[in-house]
């Protein structure tokens, strides 16, 4: 970024220069120029005017003071006073070289016919520059032609010592601009420098700086979102620890207990069957609840592998609802809760079958264990022409309202002591929101402590790729 900065300064900065440069030189030449011509013309006819009054024509040798002021005339202007009379005689030249020649050339011609003219010859640096002497009679006749030719070489060098002046000048300004230019660039692209440092620091490792450089709303808006990512990274971090740490205690506590119950066992010298039998089936739940964890563990992580491992069919979510039901119908006839099914119409949608009857049977399960004696789940299933929403109600305990933002994150339960009991992994409704994830659909919670809880799916009629 610097390199384009400096040069577009540079550009900037001498595209002006450069036609300036330009411009005024020509402008300035041309002015030069034009005003010596002006002077010569207004001086040829002050000077023919007086040669006329002078009646110069009729013996051009007698008036030496009027010969030596046109000698004087001619070196002011660095050139040469030609006079010819009638006859194209050349009566008076101060460079004394065609004095008695003829002179028919085109200005004088045009001249003797009434015309003043005026050549330029800007190539052979010189100009001329006519005017008609008359004689003194009423008529006033033409009867000479005074010819100025005044050379431009002065002019010429004037002009070229100016120039080479603002060349001088235009070094210098050049340069100036290269080092502002240099110095405007690489105080531009310091805050994305100090960006680019702190970016630089967290690569390798120092997460803890806070990165805030506001000097343009631009480096603002950059900062405050690697601020976001360092943020988001490092509680992605924080959760992954955590998660470690609370899978390794899950798959401890069973095995805790199947080591307590085991060693006591063994401590006792004859114990009863019965007490063998009735440790030897603890021990049997234990391993169920170790396999239960390392199942929910491993259909977690294979969900989180990929999206593209959704085996997805059209099904009829009727009857995977129906199924569901029936299979923990005997979990729920254990404690009296009702199970009641309410389809509201027909449903069939784009699914992957195994992984919703996991997410359902979840939020089922759920509702059964987390209810009371005597109570109701209530299942509901309807759809509108874009999605189908599957309503698992419950009459059990609630979740409080603090909780609630909670329950979906893996290992988390309200009550620790009653989720065990009841042989929860605090992974079921983890996975279940990450199957309907993966179908792009959302789940919401409403639930009152004490009341019930409500769990409502929303899912895409048509799996979209
Ligand atoms: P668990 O295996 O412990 O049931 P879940 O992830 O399925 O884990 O649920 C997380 C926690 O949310 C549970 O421990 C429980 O405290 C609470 N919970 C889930 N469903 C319900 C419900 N229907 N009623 C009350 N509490 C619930």
């Amino acid at each position: 970024m610097r390199a384009p900065l400096f040069l577009l300064f540079l550009v900037i900065g001498l595209l002006p220069m450069i036609l300036q440069r330009f411009v005024m030189n020509r402008s300035f030449q041309q002015t030069q120029i034009d005003g010596r011509v002006i002077e010569v013309q207004n001086q040829c006819l002050i000077t023919s005017d007086r040669l006329t009054r002078a009646e110069y024509l009729l013996s051009p040798g007698r008036d030496a003071l009027l010969n030596k002021e046109l000698d004087t005339i001619a070196d002011i202007f660095n050139g040469r006073i030609v006079i010819v009379d009638q006859n194209f005689r050349i009566v008076k030249d101060t460079f004394k070289l065609a004095e008695g020649k003829i002179n028919v050339s085109e200005p004088v011609m045009r001249c003797f016919q009434g015309e003043n003219s005026m050549l330029r010859e800007d190539e052979k640096q010189y100009f001329a520059v006519t005017a008609p002497i008359y004689d003194n009679t009423a008529d006033r006749n033409i009867v000479g032609v005074l010819l100025t030719i005044a050379s431009t070489e002065n002019i010429l060098s004037n002009v070229d010592s100016v120039e080479e002046k603002a060349r001088f000048f235009t070094i210098v300004a050049f340069l100036m601009l290269v080092i502002a230019g240099a110095l405007l660039a690489s105080l531009l692209v310091r805050p994305f420098d100090h960006l680019q440092a702190s970016l630089d620091r967290m690569a390798e490792g120092s997460m803890g700086e806070n990165v805030s450089e506001n000097t343009y709303r631009e480096t603002k808006k950059i900062s405050e979102a690697i601020q976001k990512t360092k943020t988001k990274l490092q509680t992605i971090d924080q959760s992954r620890e955590e998660f470690v740490a609370n899978v390794s205690h899950e798959l401890k506590t069973p095995i805790t207990s199947i080591r307590v119950l085991a060693d006591s066992l063994m401590s006792m010298e004859e114990a009863p069957v019965e007490l063998y039998r009735e440790f030897m089936s603890d021990i049997s739940d234990e391993i169920d609840r170790e396999s239960k964890i390392v199942d929910d563990l491993l259909s977690m992580v294979k969900m989180d592998q990929s999206v593209a491992e959704l085996n997805v069919s059209q099904v009829d979510i009727n009857a995977l609802v129906q199924q569901i039901l029936k299979r923990l119908g005997p979990i729920a006839d254990k404690r009296n809760v009702e199970l009641i099914y309410e389809s509201i119409r027909e449903v069939k949608a784009d699914v992957d079958e195994t992984k919703l009857s996991l997410a359902i049977s979840n939020l089922v399960e759920n509702a059964i264990k987390y209810n009371v004696d005597n109570g109701w789940v209530r299942v509901t299933l309807d759809a509108d022409h874009k999605y189908f929403y599957i309503r698992v109600a419950d009459s059990g305990i609630g979740i409080p309202e603090d909780k609630q933002e909670h329950v979906f994150e893996r290992f988390y339960r309200v009550d620790k002591a009653r989720s065990r009991e009841t042989g929860g992994t605090g992974l079921g409704l983890a996975i279940t929101k990450n199957v309907v994830l993966m179908h792009y659909g959302a789940i919401r919670l409403l639930s009152k402590e004490g009341e019930g809880s409500t769990f409502t799916v929303r899912i895409p009629l048509t799996y979209i790729y």
